[in-house]
Formats: structure tokens, C-alpha cells, sequence
């Protein structure tokens, strides 16, 4: 018979005091299924979100240009990408992306810029829409790359990875998606994503990026294979490439989405996906105190109404307008949400939280250093 240590009374007085959770304490956090432990984990983190960051909730008007779907890879739980023969591939050029951003409500803040793999995109043309698009509109972020396209390129063009990046910034990179990531531990990415590199290989890249003084962001794809133990061995390789640079800006639980992937097919689906969404992020809250203080939802995945409810479960961001899908409709794409920043503000006001729109890097959480 095994009987397990109850861990509340150190995490609550960590917590309380501000004091780093370990990794096996995270893991404990993660494995709790009872719905008073669950009550107790989503109000602790709560009270720590609201130390950091007080009632604020940020989102930011941005839209993402994904400038080819064509990649040949074969990540199980993608949707996304299609072979260069299939009749919905595309890839975009400057005129189809202006188009799109002049259609644009209002100024927008930020493009996220990502796109598939394969030897019909050439790096140097991804390089030459991304510097028309900087030409054009000198007041966005270009928020560009995930480390897995960095890796892709470098490999195309014989460069070492800070050749690539810099090459990037030069065109006019900002800062660098957090996106590859999936799960930082390489039993599971040989599973779901034997191509890509390894975890190690993401931190590399990303830690390039901060070298170049360019930020990013950290995400991570849960919901499908991977265990408590795989999600504090990311959560682990994440902070420590923050305690290095401190440049990642916020992380980024991103649900699974199991329709029409192959890896749906081979998931438990038993299992309440809102309530381990919830428990993710407010672990992450816990587990990022002192190191990360942006934890963000997503009412893409998640919906509106958990969305919300998540804010009271340690995050503090709602994410992007996602301005996009004009263009991939256009390009041949399906579906797509564009919501305008008025909902943002008047959802955030309902569930008495203050809506702050933002920039990439959190510019407003530098003048205000406390908030009420
Ligand atoms: S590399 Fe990206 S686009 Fe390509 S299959 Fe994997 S997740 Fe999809």
C-alpha cells in the first residue's frame, strides 16, 4: 500500500511568499483530480496572478500571416498542413498580405509570421515578403518564426542558427514565436513529432533570439500522450532559459485540438479536456511566479465562456483578436475568427476583470508598476 504525501501546506506558504515550486511539486499539482484540491489550486493560483498583476487583463489586436500551409512534415496532431500537389495549398505574396492588413480594423499591433516547411518555399523569399511587409508598415511587430523554421532554414541555406536569425532581424524580425514546442521532452516529440528537432535544439534557438536582443514567447501543446511528468520537464527547460535571458514575454498553454488528427485517434477521451486546460494553466501561474508573469488563454481553443472563467484560474491574458483569416480563406483555407477588440473589452468588463489592450512585449506593465 503506498500512501502519498500531501503537498499543500509547503506550496500554499511558497506560494504565499513568493517562493519557487519545485518540479515534483508541480507534477503533485498536476496530478490532482479531486474537485476541492482542484478549488484550492485554482484559488491559490488566483491570489498569485493578482499579486503580479492585479485585475488586469490584456489582449492585443494582431493578425497572423501563415505565408505557405505547405509543409512535408507529418506532425500527428496537425490540421494545418497540406502537400505542395493538394488543391488547397497555397503561398501567399506581398499583395495578397496587404490586402489583408489594409482590410484590418483599425491599426494593428502585431503579425505573427510562421509558416509550413518544404523545399518549395525558399528562405530567401520568405525573407524578401517579410522585408516588404517591414517597408510598408514600419509601426507593426513582426512577431516571426518558430525555432522548428529557424532549424529549417539554417539547414537549407548551410548557416549556423545565429547566421539565420540574424538574417531574420535584419528583414524585420522583432521577436521570435514560442510555437514547436509542443512538449519539451523528447520521449514525446519522437511520438507526435519525430521530424522536428529536439528540445534541446528549441532552447538553443530561442536563447538566440534573446542573444540578438529579440524576446519570444514559450508555448506548450497538452491533451494528448503526454503525462504530468513530460509537462514538468518542459515547464523546467522553459525556466530555465528565462533564468537566463529573461526575455520570454508569456507562456502559452495551447489545448490539443483531437478532430481529424491522427493523434486524436489515439487519445484517452475519457478525460475532461476544460478542466486539465484549467488546471495548466494555473499549475503554469504556480510553477512561472517569479519568472514568467504573463499566462495566457485561449478563447480559440477554450471558448469564450472558459476563457473567461480561466482568468480566474491564474491567467491574465486573453490573446489576440486574431485578425487572418481573410487571407487564408482567400489562399484556399478554411474557416477562421476574427473578434473585434469592442468584445474583448466588453467581456473582460463582465467578469469584473480591467481590459488592457496591449503591444508584444507588454509595454504598459513597464509604467505601471503596480496595479490596482
Ligand atoms: S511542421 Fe508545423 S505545419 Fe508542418 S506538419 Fe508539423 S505542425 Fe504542421
Amino acid at each position: 500500500m503506498t500512501f502519498e504525501v500531501d503537498m499543500w501546506e509547503p506550496i500554499e506558504y511558497k506560494a504565499k511568499h513568493s517562493i519557487d515550486l519545485t518540479e515534483e511539486e508541480a507534477k503533485w499539482l498536476l496530478e490532482r483530480k479531486d474537485p476541492s484540491d482542484l478549488e484550492r489550486l485554482y484559488r491559490l493560483a488566483d491570489e498569485v496572478n493578482e499579486r503580479l498583476n492585479g485585475r488586469v487583463v490584456s489582449f492585443i489586436h494582431n493578425m497572423n500571416v501563415n505565408y505557405t500551409n505547405i509543409c512535408e512534415y507529418h506532425c500527428t496532431f496537425c490540421e494545418f498542413k497540406k502537400l505542395p500537389t493538394s488543391k488547397d495549398a497555397y503561398i501567399l505574396g506581398f499583395d495578397a498580405v496587404k490586402r489583408a492588413m489594409d482590410e484590418a480594423e483599425g491599426e494593428l499591433s502585431e503579425i505573427t509570421f510562421q509558416g509550413g516547411l518544404s523545399p518549395k518555399v525558399k528562405f530567401q523569399e520568405v525573407l524578401d515578403l517579410l522585408s516588404q511587409l517591414r517597408e510598408a508598415y514600419p509601426e507593426v511587430h513582426f512577431h516571426a518564426f518558430s525555432p522548428e523554421e529557424i532549424d529549417y532554414y539554417s539547414e537549407e541555406t548551410s548557416q549556423s542558427y545565429l547566421e539565420t536569425v540574424s538574417q531574420a532581424k535584419a528583414a524585420g524580425m522583432n521577436s521570435m514565436c514560442g510555437t514547436a514546442a509542443e512538449v519539451l521532452d523528447d520521449e514525446v516529440r519522437k511520438k507526435i513529432c519525430w521530424e522536428k528537432i529536439s528540445s534541446e535544439e528549441w532552447c538553443d534557438i530561442i536563447k538566440t533570439s534573446h542573444k540578438l536582443g529579440m524576446p519570444s514567447t514559450a508555448t506548450i501543446l497538452f491533451g494528448h500522450i503526454e503525462t504530468p511528468q513530460h509537462v514538468v520537464n518542459h515547464l523546467r527547460r522553459v525556466r530555465e532559459v528565462q533564468r537566463e535571458s529573461r526575455m520570454i514575454t508569456e507562456f502559452i498553454p495551447l489545448l490539443f485540438m483531437p478532430d481529424k488528427t491522427k493523434l486524436g485517434r489515439v487519445i484517452d477521451k475519457s478525460m475532461d479536456r476544460i478542466a486539465y486546460a484549467f488546471k495548466m494553466i494555473a499549475t503554469a501561474r504556480l510553477y512561472f511566479m517569479n519568472d514568467i508573469r504573463n499566462i495566457q488563454t485561449s478563447w480559440v481553443k477554450l471558448g469564450w465562456e472558459n476563457a473567461l472563467r480561466s482568468l480566474s484560474y491564474g491567467a491574465n491574458d486573453m490573446s489576440g483578436t486574431l485578425y487572418h483569416e481573410n487571407i487564408t480563406r482567400e489562399a484556399g483555407g478554411e474557416n477562421g475568427e476574427y473578434t473585434p477588440r469592442e468584445k474583448f473589452v466588453r467581456e473582460i468588463s463582465r467578469v469584473g476583470r480591467i481590459p488592457q489592450e496591449r503591444d508584444t512585449v507588454y509595454s504598459f506593465q513597464r509604467t505601471q508598476a503596480t496595479v490596482t
